[in-house]
């Protein structure tokens, strides 16, 4: 499994942007910080709305 020295491409999430995956790429899968925030934030608001369902309260071992 080596992945040699040219690093995998992959897309940022966020706006699409070709981003090459090595320890450097420090926000991978995203290509900023900037992309890497919106991300998060756009997970915190989704999440936090979810927070407000009562269909799914209970049973979610993936939250913490
Ligand atoms: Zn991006």
């Amino acid at each position: 499994m080596a992945e040699g020295e040219k690093g995998l491409l992959v897309k940022c999430p966020c706006c699409g942007a070709a981003v090459r995956w090595q320890p450097a790429a420090e926000f991978r899968p995203f290509c900023s910080r900037r992309c890497r925030d919106q991300d998060l934030l756009a997970w915190a608001t989704e999440a936090y709305r979810v927070v407000g369902e009562p269909n799914e309260s209970e049973g979610s071992p993936d939250t913490t």
